[in-house]
C-alpha cells in the first residue's frame, strides 16, 4: 500500500502546493513512484508541473465523482504522475454533498491504484470542505505548512480540531507529520521567534523550515519544482531533507 501524505492548511498562500510539488519530485528522485493529486479548483500545483488545465479532459473532479482514477493520470515531466485538477472543482463540494459517503470518495478511488504507486501526495484547497476532509480521510499523514510572517493560530488551531474529527469519525490511523514553516527569512529576529514560539505551542514536530527564496517562486513558471529549476537552492536542499527524513519514517 502507499502511504498517503496529505499537505493541509486551509489558509492559501502558506505554500502548500509548493510543498507538494518539491516533496513529490524528491520522492521520485530517490526512485520512488508517485502520484500527486491537485485538490485545488484553482489548479495551480497543474500548473506549476506544466499542465494545461484547459486541456485536461478527465480531472480529480470527475475521480472524486467515481471515474476510473486511472483515466485522469498524466505524466508530468518531473517523473511523477499527477491527477490534475479544474476549475470544475469549484462545484465538487456541492456534487459530492448529497452524495453517501461523501468523505471517502478519494479513499475510494486511490484503493485502485494501489500497487502503482510508494507515494501518494495530496495538495489540498484553502478551505476546510468536503475535498480536505476527502484528502483527511484518505490519507496516512498530514503535513502542514505555515508561512512564518503571517502565522494564524486561529487557522492551525481549526486544522487540527478537524484532524481530530476526522481521526475519530474516519480515519483512526491518521497521524500529524509536523508543522513545516515555510517562507522563513530566518535572517530576521521575528521569523526566528516564530519558529522557536511553534515548537510546544501544539504539541507536534515542527520541521526543519523553508527558507524564502525567489528561486522557489520562479519555478511555476518553468512547470517544473524548484528541486529541477534550482537543485542547488537552500529551499531545494530543505525540500530534499525534509523528504528523506519523511522516507527515514517509513
Ligand atoms: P498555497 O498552496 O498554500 O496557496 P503556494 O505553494 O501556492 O501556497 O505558495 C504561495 C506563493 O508563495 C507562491 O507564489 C509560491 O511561489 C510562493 N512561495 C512558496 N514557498 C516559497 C519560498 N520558500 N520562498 C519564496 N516564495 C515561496
Ligand atoms: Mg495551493
Amino acid at each position: 500500500m502507499p502511504r498517503v501524505l496529505a499537505v493541509a492548511n486551509q489558509k492559501g498562500g502558506v505554500a502548500k502546493t509548493t510543498t507538494a510539488a518539491a516533496l513529490a519530485t524528491a520522492f521520485a528522485q530517490a526512485g520512488r513512484r508517485v502520484l500527486l493529486v491537485d485538490l485545488d479548483a484553482q489548479a495551480c500545483l497543474t500548473f506549476a508541473l506544466g499542465v494545461d488545465a484547459e486541456e485536461v479532459t478527465t480531472s480529480s473532479h470527475d475521480v472524486l465523482l467515481g471515474r476510473p482514477l486511472a483515466d485522469s493520470v498524466v505524466r508530468t515531466a518531473e517523473g511523477v504522475d499527477l491527477v490534475p485538477a479544474t476549475i470544475d472543482l469549484a462545484g465538487a463540494d456541492a456534487a459530492l454533498m448529497v452524495r453517501p459517503g461523501r468523505d471517502l470518495a478519494l479513499r475510494t478511488a486511490l484503493a485502485s491504484v494501489a500497487d502503482d504507486y510508494d507515494d501518494v501526495v495530496l495538495d489540498c484547497s484553502p478551505s476546510l470542505g468536503v475535498l480536505t476532509l476527502n484528502a483527511l480521510a484518505a490519507a496516512d499523514e498530514v503535513l502542514v505548512p505555515l508561512a512564518a510572517e503571517m502565522l494564524s493560530h486561529r487557522a492551525v488551531g481549526q486544522l487540527l480540531d478537524t484532524v481530530e474529527d476526522v481521526r475519530r469519525i474516519l480515519n483512526p490511523g491518521l497521524r500529524v507529520v509536523g508543522l513545516l514553516p515555510t517562507m522563513v527569512d530566518l535572517r530576521t529576529s521575528h521569523a526566528r521567534e516564530v519558529v522557536a514560539d511553534l515548537e510546544g505551542r501544539y504539541g507536534l514536530p515542527v520541521l526543519r523550515a523553508v527558507p524564502r527564496s525567489v528561486r522557489v517562486a520562479e519555478a511555476p513558471t518553468r512547470g517544473r519544482s524548484v528541486l529541477t529549476t534550482s537543485p542547488r537552492s537552500a529551499a531545494a536542499a530543505a525540500y530534499r531533507e525534509l523528504a528523506a527524513e519523511l522516507l527515514a519514517g517509513r
